[in-house]
């Protein structure tokens, strides 16, 4: 999934638990979940840049509407797992493709499946998911 899902639900998340520890296993678990959900992924360095602006943006309204330590850490590593799938893109991209980078992330290795779903639906299952997260856990950070 795109790393603003991610970081949207990490945060609902550790928000929802309001202990940091909790948050932060909460956001690993929950990348895993998201990734067995069908949806869209992106290949481009530059939707990666669009994408990672987009988690900054939700990041800073997040705090402005007072989001604490824990959803910000739910948030964090719930798209932390991904870091090692951006490094070898740019890794296989300056190295002009030669070598396929073993992924170890239970999600991204193989041993988890990996929903996948082709745009416009790709996109829309993240949407609802975000939503469907949203409206379960409103009430608990209100
Ligand atoms: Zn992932």
């Amino acid at each position: 999934m795109y790393a603003v899902t991610h970081f949207s639900v990490g945060l609902m998340l550790g928000q929802a638990v309001g202990n940091p520890y909790v948050a932060c296993a909460s956001g690993l678990i929950s990348h895993i979940v998201l990734d067995s959900i069908p949806h869209s992924d992106y290949g481009k360095t530059a939707q990666g840049v669009l994408d990672f602006a987009a988690v900054l943006t939700v990041a800073c309204i997040a705090i402005r509407q007072g989001a604490g330590l824990s959803g910000l850490l739910g948030g964090f590593t719930g798209i932390l797992p991904d870091l090692e799938v951006a490094i070898a893109h740019l890794r296989m991209t300056k190295e002009k493709g030669m070598h396929k980078h073993r992924l170890r992330f239970p999600s991204h290795s193989g041993l988890i499946r990996h929903g996948r779903l082709r745009v416009p639906w790709g996109v829309a299952t993240q949407i609802a998911t975000v939503f469907v997260v949203w409206a379960v856990l409103r009430d608990a950070w209100l």
